[in-house]
């Protein structure tokens, strides 16, 4: 579960001053799928890089599966964060390795032998549909297989919770279709709590149970998302 409390986010200061986000308040149950909509610069990325501390909130909590992230030091923060995938717009792949080893550099990174790793990133490729990809690089991959590589990455430190900036924003509707339905089954299968923001009503109604409206830096509506859509 992610909860926010009061969360507020200014940029800059004196003249300069941008408050990105006011106040706001969310909860995002265990195991659902929020998205988090609204127009462009209305605060969706704030949020959501105010959830894994990407950005300190100015004011405010945000507590994930139970811990209050807004009060630990960097060291308890950066362990903390295993907890929390994430996938952007762009894909931020490293494109000198090859699809495994993009997979595996969370892994790497966290000290975790050879052979753990390989059984750990083949699921994760099979899961995604690149068994086929390990050893290509990036710059063979269509931007729907991008994307695939970087759920992969994201759910290699096995998180609780998975954080979309826009994930689909690049792909074409087809390509959309297949990686919503991606987060879809990686939802249920997993039982991964995922909050996504986007700027399209479509994606919204295709998989999320909760909708979060965002417009001027406040969240103006939290609803079900069968509520939300219903016609007055
Ligand atoms: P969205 O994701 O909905 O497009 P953002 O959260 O990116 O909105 O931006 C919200 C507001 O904060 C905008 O006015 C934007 O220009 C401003 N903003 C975002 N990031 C920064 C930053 N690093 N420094 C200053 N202003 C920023
Ligand atoms: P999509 O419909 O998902 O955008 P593409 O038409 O871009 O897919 O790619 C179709 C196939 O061609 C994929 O299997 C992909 O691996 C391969 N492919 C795409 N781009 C390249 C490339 N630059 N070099 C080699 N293979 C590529």
């Amino acid at each position: 579960m992610i909860t926010l409390k009061n969360v507020s986010k200014t940029y800059g200061s004196g003249d300069k001053a941008v408050v990105a986000l006011k106040d706001a308040s969310l909860t995002v149950p265990q195991g659902a799928i929020t998205g988090v909509i609204g127009l462009s610069g209305a605060g969706k990325s704030t949020l959501i890089r105010c959830v894994n501390l990407l950005e300190r909130p100015t004011e405010g909590s945000v507590v994930v599966d139970g811990q209050e992230l807004t009060a630990l030091e960097d060291s308890a923060l950066r362990r903390a964060r295993h907890q929390i995938g994430m996938i952007f717009q762009h894909f931020n792949l490293l494109s000198s390795r090859t699809v495994f080893a993009n997979v595996a550099l969370p892994l790497e990174l966290a000290g975790i032998s050879k052979a753990e790793i390989s059984q750990r990133v083949e699921p994760l490729l099979e899961l995604t549909g690149l068994s086929d990809k390990a050893s290509q690089y990036p710059a063979q991959l269509s931007g729907g297989q991008k994307q695939r590589v970087a759920i992969a990455r994201a759910l290699a430190s096995r998180p609780k919770v998975l954080l979309c900036d826009e994930a689909t924003s690049a792909l074409d509707p087809q390509t959309t279709a297949s990686i919503l339905e991606l987060l879809k089954d990686i939802n249920a299968k997993l039982g991964l709590t995922i909050l996504l923001i986007t700027h399209e009503m479509e994606v919204v109604k295709s998989i999320c149970d909760q909708v979060a409206l965002i417009s001027g830096g406040e969240l103006v509506e939290v609803a079900a998302v069968g509520d939300f859509f219903t016609a007055p």
